[in-house]
This record gives C-alpha cells, structure tokens and sequence, in this order.
C-alpha cells in the first residue's frame, strides 16, 4: 500500500506561512513522527529506510549523542567570547583531523555560513574578487556561497545570474561531460585556463577557486585524475587559495577517504565542512592556515552567536567519538563497496541504468535512456522515488537533469539494509515504468 500522505490540513498550515521557496519532497508526503539508525517512522508507524539523509550521519536518534548535549545544555550554554574547555578542545581536534598546516579552525553553523566565510578569507587574504567554481555546483544560499552556486536544478536562472566576479567552469563531469572518462583533466583544464586568462586580460587578480572534491552534486562523481593537482597549481601561481567544499562528500563518507580531497591527492587551503559533523546539530567550520585565518583582522573581528558554543563544541566531540567508537567510516567503507557492487551488477539486466557513481557511502545511481546518447532519464527517475516511498526507502534525485539517485544514508547503514534498498530498486526496475 501506498504510504497515507499527511492530512490536508497540515500541509495547508505549512504552506499558509512557511515560505514558498522552501520545497518539501513528494507532492503527497507522509508525517514524519520520529526516526532511529537508518529508518524514519510517520504518524501511522509505518517505516521508511532513510538512504538520504547525509546530515544524520550517526544515524537517527542516536542516545548517547541526545545525552552528551542536554547534559551540556543543563549545564551552560552561552558564546565563544567567554572561555571554556570545549571550543579549545573541539578546535584542537578539528585541526587534528586535517592535512598538516591546516591548523587554525573558524566555527559556524552550516555549509552556507562556511562557504561564505572561506570566499571572504579569499578575498581578505589575497586582496583580489575573482573566484572560480564549477558549473553543476551546489555550496550554499547565503549571498557570496549563492554566488558560486550554479546547478540549474537548484536555481534555472543560475547560469544568467552570477555576479561578474564569479567564473564557473566546465563541468568536469568524467561521465556525461565534454570530456569523458578519467583521462581528461588535461582537456578540462582548458577551459580553466581560459578564465584565467580572461581575468587576467581584465588587469584583475585572482582570489581563489572552490570546488567538491568529488563531485557531490553531480551524483558523487570522482573527478578526473589528476583535475585538482592541475587547478590548484594554475590556482596557486595566480596568487588564488584553493577551497576544498566537503561539506558533502568529506568527514569520513566515502569510506576509504575522510576528505574527499585525499582521493584526488591534494591539500587545499581551505576546507569547509557541516551537515555531518553535528549529525543533525547545526554545526559548520573552515580550517586553514593561521596566515589566511588571519587575514581576516582586516575586516574587524569575526563573531558568531553561536558557532563554537558549549553545546555545538560537545556535540561535535561526541560526534567524532561516536564515529570512532563505532567504527563508522570502516562502515561506509564495507557497506558502500557491498552497496556499490551490487548496484553496478544491475546494470547488465536494467537498460536505464548507465552507470554507478562514487565511493562509500556517497553513492550516484544515473538514469539514461539511451546509453549512446546518455539522454538523461528525468521522468523516470522522478517515478522511481516516487515508487521507492511506496515501497518505504527515501531517495531523491539530483544532478543538473535530476537523473541520478543521490545516495548517502547515516553511516550505520546495515548490510541488511543497504540489501533491502537494492532488492526494493531491482523491484522497481522490474515492474516497468
Ligand atoms: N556545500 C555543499 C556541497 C552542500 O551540499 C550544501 C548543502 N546541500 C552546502 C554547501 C550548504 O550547506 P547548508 O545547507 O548547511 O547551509
């Protein structure tokens, strides 16, 4: 049976006074009640297997985390101009968790507050505005991470719409892109060159390039060999700083890396990360170097209400313990290389499927109609998650075609249950669209 949508008069309150432009998924949706590990539970009980949700990485509900921030919220909670262990402590380990050098740590609350925050230290650090991005890229809503934001899924009027100093660059999409395959940073790095000339033509200077270093947004499509040791460089002898956006595919998804950029080879400047690291908490941060945190004096002082509070600094510390005690990144590792091989073994028996993208557990099943042409299977995907809530599993779609399934549960994923998502998929193939 299909799932019985939230009453009508629920859904007409949300939409009496919460802002149109803050979509819901599913034009019927259930009411979500509560959730625990991988599941979520509407009003009438009935379970949903969560392959979605990248925030929740600890997985729903998860006890010792709801105890470790009442127990703090009990005791104090208040701003990081005050002195206290936690912010020390918390920092300190974040500085731990990156590359060598990268050991001065800026605490937020979210992705947005992140992204925004690396393009000022960008341009505080280097004196210059330009920025490159890529096109099909997602880093936020705030203005400045809105600015490098240019996947048309999320904004149709994005490619019209930047301000002048943002210069998107080819997608350097190994699948569907102009170029194909892993051999072709190369030939993306043209187009990289060219902006830079551009710029450069103008008498401007450079203030830096942000990427994902595996691209999330596409699907979690790795990025061509060698495609940011090459940018950087270019980056790098132009005087620009290198932001690595992990606020997706970093902290310790994709299984085999905890950054995204170790898959690639590099060190960035800048790493950016949230969604996971609070597990639900809003919790966001930029570790660089002391030289470029410290650019920003510049500016003034920089504060935020409640970045790096008692309670957002213990969650995060038990966050990172949670994930060690429970082996959480060898999770995605074992569970995605099992959820990934059997996902690439339906490719033989269902057309529709042209490839299976990414690592651990950030996983891109991509849709086509023709695998020569790789036209991209929109409808269908859009009917595939619509029948896989029937069928109780959560998956949405994304990508510029919103032709790939976009999938990266909680890191507790079970075997059982990354099975049962494939069967249900195979099921859903099966029945014909
Ligand atoms: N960067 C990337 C790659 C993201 O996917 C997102 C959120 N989807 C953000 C930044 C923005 O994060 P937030 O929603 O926490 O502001």
């Amino acid at each position: 049976d299909a799932p019985k949508p939230a009453t009508r008069d629920l859904l007409d309150k949300r939409q009496a006074h919460f802002a149109a432009p803050q979509k819901h998924y599913y034009s019927t949706p259930p009411e979500m009640e509560r959730g625990w590990r991988e599941h979520m539970f509407d009003v009438e009980g009935r379970a949903y297997l969560d392959m979605v949700n990248n925030v929740s990485i600890l997985g729903h509900g998860h006890p010792r985390l709801a105890e470790a921030a009442g127990e703090q919220w009990l005791k104090l909670n208040t701003n990081s101009r005050f002195h206290y262990a936690a912010v020390a402590d918390f920092s300190e380990r974040l500085a731990s968790l990156a590359p060598e050098g990268l050991d001065t740590v800026f605490l937020v609350n979210s992705g947005s507050e992140a992204n925004d925050l690396a393009l000022r230290l960008a341009w505080a650090h280097t004196g210059a505005r330009n920025v490159l991005c890529l096109l099909e890229a997602y880093h936020g809503w705030s203005v400045a991470s809105d600015a490098v934001s240019t996947s048309i899924a999320d904004n149709p009027q994005a490619l019209t719409t930047r301000p002048a100093w943002v210069h998107p660059v080819a997608a350097p999409n190994t699948y569907r892109g102009a170029f194909r395959g892993p051999d072709t940073a190369g030939d993306y790095l043209l187009d990289v060159l060219d902006n830079l000339g551009d710029i450069e033509a103008r008498g401007e200077g450079l203030a830096g390039f942000i990427a994902e270093p595996v691209y999330g947004n596409a699907g979690g499509i790795a990025l061509p060999d060698g495609y940011l040791a090459a940018v950087y460089a270019q980056v790098r002898a132009r005087g620009g700083v290198c932001i690595a956006d992990e606020v997706q595919v970093g902290y310790g998804r994709l299984g085999h890396h905890f950054w995204g950029f170790e898959q690639q080879g590099v060190v960035p400047d800048i790493i950016t990360v949230a969604k996971g690291m609070g597990s639900g908490h809003p919790l966001g941060a930029v570790i660089t170097t002391r030289a470029i945190a410290d650019s920003l004096e510049k500016e003034g002082y920089f504060f935020s209400s409640t970045g790096g509070s008692p309670v957002s600094s213990v969650v995060g510390m038990t966050v990172l313990d949670i994930m060690a005690d429970e082996e959480l990144q060898r999770n995605a590792r074992e569970v995605g290389d099992h959820l990934k091989s059997r996902l690439a073994a339906l490719i033989d028996r269902h057309s529709l499927i042209g490839a299976v993208h990414g690592m651990g557990l950030y996983l891109g099943v991509e849709f086509v109609r023709d695998r020569e042409t790789l036209e991209p299977a929109t409808h269908e995907t859009a009917a595939i998650c619509a029948r896989l809530l029937d069928l109780g599993v959560i998956m949405q779609p994304t990508g510029d075609h919103l032709n790939v399934l976009k999938i990266k549960p909680p890191l507790c994923l079970s075997m059982e249950s990354a099975d049962f998502f494939v069967d249900t998929l195979e099921t859903v193939l099966s029945e014909g669209l």
